[in-house]
């Protein structure tokens, strides 16, 4: 009887073994003293020791320090119920690295009651955990740049705020990327990243150790500036923040530069909260956005309501072309070595209903920011092809180009190189006779599909120009890698002719280098009959400004070709001269 109560247990016993043996997690049990008595494989791995180092260790030898006191409560409490307890702990290897586990206690008790000792159940939670920390690190960082996020940011700010002292500044800027996404889109997603995360490194080396840099958005950051002595010290921050950020950046063999708008907050009566600070910072941001790019605003409340003038403006440009409100002017390009007119720059205006006339400086920059650029520069295109064609049936002998501004978003667009084949079939202009005028803000998209595209654009017959060389970052040897005919001289270095010597070298320096590489050259914004002269001096061909005419409209602008080009006004060539002047008396008129 005894032998087959024996039996009957030992089979028991081995059936147990077999199921502590078979469970993929980690099965141990403890004596009453809370020694280990036995445990199955995967709790030896776990734990790194073999079966015989692990019987007769105490369970305080596997468990962190910090833990043991919560374990031992687990355990009593186990013990006291006749039940089980769970907790997550942190276990110790016998190599003393830790490791996270889920453990489960179960007390074991005999039939009189008497308690025996203790089930472990250990399941390895390591990777389970690391992805929780993942995503909470995730919750409160940008993975790509390592940064803090908008809402760590966030909580960063407030803490400042609450623990600010009295005579000590808070300052928030949001910074923005110019134009980033053409550079994003011409570069390989992989490079887009690459690239901001060098900009991350150049924020956190040109800001001190103490500001908070958070990546927001795409391309948007926001820095928490504390302790400052004031609104200056924020403005000369940003000015070296700036500089930084717009030195050249080499990539795939070529160099290409990013420039970035700041707006700027400082705690004050107007910015007292967290929320108030950020709202402003973005308002002066929108601000510098506007008001050209590449630079900084420091907010004050009068923005607020430019913002809201801009949408206004924004929404309305969306129906300006249906609303039949935009213009085409036309400004005379003048041969300098004939003084006679040679050409057009066709110059977008928009006629608002209730706003009168407006330039393009308010509604060109809300234009490339909305896209909208790209159908109103098509409908400048067509109607300036279809005008020069106009002209140049009318005055056959006579040489006439248009000019026409590309914004860098129209090229970009896909089908832009056959749109412009389109147009001059559609016209019937020759190709000779059509100029793009492109900035050098397509070099930041610099890649081998603009440059092709330049090159289809040439392979049509029509010309290119370099408009407003000498601003923003001008690079003589950008010269060699555009498709050009004709670089145009901005007008801020024809005005100072002859005031700034630096200037007069910087032009000549310029005609110069476009000679040798036959190039033409333009000069904008000739006002005063001096300047004419300087700059024939110096070898430029052609010529534009107020000294020889403002854009006009179409009417006027024949009215001007007829001046010139009609054998009954034009006998001689210093009667032309005689001609203009009244033609704009007559427009002051
Ligand atoms: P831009 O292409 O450099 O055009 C020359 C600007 O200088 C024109 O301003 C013109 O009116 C002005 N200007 C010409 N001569 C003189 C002068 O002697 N003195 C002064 N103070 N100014 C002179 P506008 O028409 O206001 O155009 C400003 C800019 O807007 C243009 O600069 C061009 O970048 C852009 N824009 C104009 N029309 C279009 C267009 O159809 N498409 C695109 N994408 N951009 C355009
Ligand atoms: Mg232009
Ligand atoms: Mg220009």
């Amino acid at each position: 009887m005894l032998n087959a109560e024996l039996s009957f247990r030992l089979t028991q016993l081995e059936k147990a073994n077999h199921i502590l043996e078979s469970v993929a997690e980690g099965v141990s049990k403890l004596d009453s003293r809370g020694k280990f008595v036995e445990a199955n494989g995967p709790c030896t791995e776990m734990l790194g020791y073999s079966t015989e180092e692990l019987v007769g260790l105490p369970w305080q030898k596997t468990v962190a320090l910090d833990h043991l006191d919560e374990v031992h409560r687990a355990c009593e409490l186990a013990i006291a119920k006749r039940g089980k307890e769970s907790l997550e702990i942190q276990s110790i290897k016998k190599d003393g690295r830790r490791f996270y586990q889920e453990l489960t206690i179960v007390a074991e008790h005999d039939d009189a009651d008497r308690y025996l000792g203790l089930y472990w159940f250990l399941r390895d939670v390591s990777e389970r955990k690391r992805l929780q920390t993942k995503v909470a690190y995730s919750a409160f960082n940008d993975e790509l740049t390592d940064l803090p996020n908008r809402n760590l940011f966030e909580s960063h700010l407030k803490k400042a705020l609450s623990n600010a002292f009295q005579y000590d500044s808070i300052g928030v800027l949001t910074l923005d990327l110019d134009n980033f996404k053409l550079v994003n889109d011409s570069l390989s997603h992989g490079d887009g990243d690459k690239l901001l995360i060098l900009i991350a490194e150049r924020l956190r080396l040109s800001t001190p150790q103490t500001a908070i840099i958070s990546r927001n958005s795409g391309d948007e950051f926001s820095i928490l500036l504390s302790g400052l002595s004031g609104a200056e010290q924020a403005i000369s921050l940003c000015q070296n923040l700036l500089r930084r950020l717009q030195e050249p950046i080499e990539w795939a063999g070529t160099e290409f530069f990013i420039t970035a708008s700041i707006g700027i907050a400082i705690h004050g009566e107007d910015c007292s909260t967290a929320e108030q600070l950020l709202k402003a910072a973005d308002t002066a941001m929108y601000e510098a956005k506007a008001k050209g790019k590449a630079g900084y605003a420091l907010y004050n409340a009068s923005m607020n309501q430019n913002i809201s003038a801009r949408l206004e403006l924004e929404s309305h440009l969306r129906r300006a072309l249906q609303l039949d409100e935009m213009r085409v002017y036309f400004q005379p390009i003048m041969d300098m070595k004939t003084d006679r007119i040679c050409g057009a720059e066709a110059l977008m205006r928009w006629q608002h209903q209730e706003k009168g006339m407006i330039y393009p400086d308010k509604f060109i920059p809300i234009a490339e920011e909305t896209g909208l650029i790209v159908s109103l520069g098509s409908w400048v295109l067509i109607e300036s092809c279809r005008k020069a064609q106009q002209w140049r049936e009318m005055y056959p002998e006579q040489n006439f180009v248009i000019n026409v501004n590309i914004s860098p978003r129209q090229i970009q667009e896909e089908g832009f190189v056959e749109e412009v084949a389109a147009v001059l079939s559609e016209t019937g202009l020759d190709p000779h006779c059509l100029k793009l005028e492109i900035t050098e803000s397509v070099m930041m998209e610099h890649v081998d599909a603009t440059i092709a595209k330049l090159h289809a654009i040439r392979a049509l017959g029509v010309q290119l120009a370099l408009d407003d060389f000498g601003t923003g970052f001008s690079s003589l040897s950008y010269l060699c890698h555009l498709p050009l005919d004709n670089v145009k001289i901005d007008r801020s270095f024809v005005s100072v002719l002859g005031i700034e010597p630096e200037s007069t070298a910087i032009v000549k320096a310029i005609i110069s280098m476009c000679q040798s590489l036959s190039l033409a050259v333009t000069a904008e914004g000739i006002e005063t009959a001096v300047q004419s002269e300087q700059l024939l001096a110096l070898g430029c061909d052609f010529g534009q400004g107020y000294a020889y005419s403002q854009p006009l409209t179409a009417e006027q602008f024949e009215e001007f070709l007829g001046a010139q080009f009609d054998p009954i006004t034009v006998e001689e060539d210093n009667v032309i001269h005689l001609d203009f002047a009244a033609f704009h008396d007559d427009l002051a008129a």
